[in-house]
């Protein structure tokens, strides 16, 4: 399988160097060529399977002409070997047809660690088969910092810088990059918002220079593996309630695109989906150009489900590389300045029609819709999974489609709009107390490229003369 650039400025890379370049050069996202096509059959023969089983199915096509199939189950064995519930990831039952996916039994608490975690275990076996180091350099609204602070510490051929908005993530969030032993991970505290991080790190990608004197590698939902790895667990959930014989539905809390994103593959590779629902907070660009097609980036405002405060959404790229009917030269048009917006044509946006739907939820309704479940199930849920909550209940369809909210986060990790919401203080998993010591280890600086680039240059490990 060769993964080609949504751009079409770079050379096709096997997905052993898709995965360690995370970007692509151009600037755009690396894509498979083709989406793998699975039977009926295939799918069938998955149901009442461990996760691990059908991650690998789902896995196995993308990286099986580079990694054996018994090298990647054992990676996949591992990676989630770190989760707490032996389902890996629960479905729970809170209404007629309604459905709660819990991703959030990983180390740190957030749907993440499913994607990290395989990931670490991935981008170790092909550095050590080629005998070589790596920079990672990753920006976070929160979550993926955690996530990848804890997949990769203490890996040997690997560093990891991770940038995240000073004050813009949550205490529970910064604890768990900063207060983690490891050191070869280097937690860098910007004066900016996630945006900016997120520009910067774009920025570093696509200056050669610096990117191969560092060997730089991301770990954000811009690397092909993160979506891959995620696959699997709208297949897992999609059969346990019939799936393919029955008709189901996910509606997604979104911020970068890269969750949902893994299901509209799935459709791809043959997995039949009633529907995907976005749900955005109070930053809804997606769900104004899923409504309107139009693109346009506001300034990012701080919610209580800061994970999704993102105007300027990655893996959005994808999907419309895809809908231009893979048009990469439209795409480079379009997306190479996202700054001033960009808008989907009539055709493109009525394609995604076909498949997507999308809602919003601002900190009122998000509180209140925690509130809601708590009364009516008992169940106590993070403000993430309230956004995806409030907005599948307002979305249109058959009785008998079943209808399954991702929850992506524990409430543990945002205690404070949980007790907002329910009254009720979520009790602190016993690995999260063990993870949050009690020294913070992080350095300050400016939202400059320029600066970041020279602490990286100055710590890393793998940087050659
Ligand atoms: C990252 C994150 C999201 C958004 O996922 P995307 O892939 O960026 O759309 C939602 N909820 C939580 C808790 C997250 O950490």
């Amino acid at each position: 399988m060769q993964y080609v650039s949504t751009r079409g400025g770079a050379r096709p890379l096997g997905f052993s160097d898709a995965t360690l370049a995370g970007l692509a050069p151009d600037g755009g996202l690396f894509v498979p060529e083709t989406y793998p096509l699975l039977s009926a059959d295939t799918f069938s023969n998955l149901r009442g399977k461990p996760f691990e089983a059908v991650a690998a199915a789902m896995l196995g096509p993308y990286a099986e002409s580079e990694i054996a199939p018994d090298d990647l189950r054992a990676d996949i064995d591992a990676a989630m070997g770190t989760f707490s519930h032996t389902a890996r990831t629960p479905l729970v039952q809170i209404g007629p047809r309604d459905f709660i996916l819990e991703l959030f039994h990983g180390p740190t608490l957030a749907f993440k660690d499913v994607a990290m975690q395989t990931l670490a275990k991935l981008m170790d076996r092909i550095l050590l088969e080629r005998g070589r180091r790596a920079t990672i350099v990753t920006a976070t609204s929160g979550d993926t910092g955690a996530a990848a602070a804890n997949a990769f510490a203490g890996r040997e051929a690997i560093d990891v810088f991770i940038l995240y908005p000073d004050g813009r993530v949550s205490d529970v969030q910064r604890r768990q990059m900063t207060t983690i032993d490891g050191d070869n991970l280097h937690t860098l505290a910007v004066d900016g918002d996630f945006d900016d991080c997120q520009r910067i790190v774009k920025q570093l990608f696509v200056d050669r220079d610096f990117n191969e004197r560092v060997a730089m590698s991301g770990v954000n939902s811009i690397n092909w593996a993160r979506v891959a790895a995620q696959i699997s667990y709208y297949v897992f959930a999609a059969l346990a309630l019939g799936a393919p014989d029955r008709r189901v539905a996910f509606s997604v809390p979104t911020g970068n695109f890269g969750d949902i994103l893994a299901g509209y593959v799935a459709t791809k590779m043959g997995l039949p989906i009633e529907r995907l629902v976005i749900a955005t907070n109070r930053n809804d660009i997606l769900d104004r150009v899923t409504r309107t097609g139009d693109y346009t980036p506001g300034t990012v405002a701080p919610s209580t489900s800061p994970s999704m405060d993102i105007q300027v959404s990655s893996n959005f790229e994808r999907l419309i590389f895809d809908l231009s009917g893979r048009d990469a030269a439209s795409v480079a048009q379009r997306l190479t300045d996202t700054k001033n917006g960009f808008v989907l044509t009539a055709e493109e946006k009525a394609k995604m029609a076909t498949l997507f739907s999308s809602g919003s939820a601002n900190d009122e309704e998000t509180a209140a819709t925690i509130g809601a479940v708590y009364k009516d199930t008992g169940l106590i849920v993070d403000p993430h999974t309230a956004v995806g909550l409030k907005v599948a209940r307002e979305t249109v369809l058959d009785d008998d489609v079943a209808l399954v909210t991702l929850s992506t986060a524990h409430p543990a990790k945002f205690p404070d709009a949980v007790v907002t919401g329910c009254g009720m203080r979520p009790a602190v998993p016993q690995r999260l107390a063990d993870a949050l010591r009690d020294t913070e280890k992080m350095t300050r600086v400016p939202a400059d490229a320029a600066q970041i680039a020279q602490v990286i240059l100055d710590r890393s490990r793998a940087v050659t003369a």
